[in-house]
């Protein structure tokens, strides 16, 4: 069986990842999201299991000691992880993934897996990563500016990432996000495994 595509969509807080990974997984049936595990409190509008797995300090510390996280990081003081067996089980079945993740885990779960994709996605500027955060609604004015401090730390780690996307038109940015998908699917080495049989017969004489 062939096996998915791993790939990591990191961005400033604010910038459109999820508005753009959630818009994408659902015209790519073959393509699924992360649900990640947090000690973050749950926004309004959010779901257990489905925004993520809304997790305690402790549940967090467990996890972490048994091994449970393909990468972890803390941002903005709260503790956020990847679970290694979803990823692995579902990359088997020949799904991709998507990793929501800030810049460290990318770099830690490139380290780990050298073969995952990874995107960038950046506001069109400053001001309007800003209104999208109040715009949005769902933080508080102080969380906003902790964030938008943090986003020029965010930034600054595009240049690790192999494919960058500026999302200022969403339309614009979700078919540049398409066209990343299918270009790696057109990999002749991706495509190889898919059509195994074809190509058996097409060099069978
Ligand atoms: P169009 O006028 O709907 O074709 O939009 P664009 O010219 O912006 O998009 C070009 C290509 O991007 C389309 O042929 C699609 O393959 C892709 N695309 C555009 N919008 C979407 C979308 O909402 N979801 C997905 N998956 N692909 C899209
Ligand atoms: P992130 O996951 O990066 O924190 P979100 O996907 O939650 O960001 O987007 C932040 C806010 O910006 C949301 O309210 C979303 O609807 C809005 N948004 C996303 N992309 C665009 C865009 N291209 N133009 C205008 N607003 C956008
Ligand atoms: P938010 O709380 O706005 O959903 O996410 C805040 C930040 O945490 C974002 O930069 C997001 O990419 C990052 N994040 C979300 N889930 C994970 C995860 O599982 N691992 C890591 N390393 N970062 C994550």
């Amino acid at each position: 069986m062939s096996k998915g595509i791993l790939y990591t969509v990191s961005a400033p807080s604010g910038a459109g990842k999820t508005s753009l990974v959630n818009a994408l997984v659902r015209s790519n049936p073959e393509v699924c999201v992360s649900v990640s595990h947090t000690t973050r409190p749950m926004r309004p509008g959010e779901e257990n299991g489905v925004n993520y797995h809304f997790i305690s300090h402790e549940q967090f510390e467990a996890m972490l000691a048994q091994g449970a996280f393909l990468e972890h990081a803390r941002v903005f003081g709260n503790l956020y992880g990847t679970s290694q067996h979803w990823v692995e089980q579902t990359l088997r079945s020949g799904m991709d993934v998507i990793l929501e993740i800030d810049w460290q885990g990318a770099a830690q779960v490139r380290k780990l897996m050298p073969d995952t994709v990874s995107l960038f996605i950046l506001p069109p500027s400053l001001s309007c990563l800003r209104q999208r955060l109040t715009g949005r609604g769902q933080d508080d004015k102080a969380v906003i500016e902790a964030r938008m401090s943090e986003a020029i730390n965010e930034i600054s780690h595009y240049v690790e990432a192999d494919y960058m996307i500026i999302n200022d038109d969403f339309t614009v940015a979700l078919a540049q996000f398409q066209a990343l998908i299918t270009s790696q699917h057109l990999r002749q080495q991706v495509q190889s495994e898919r059509h195994a049989p074809l190509l058996a017969e097409l060099l069978s004489k």
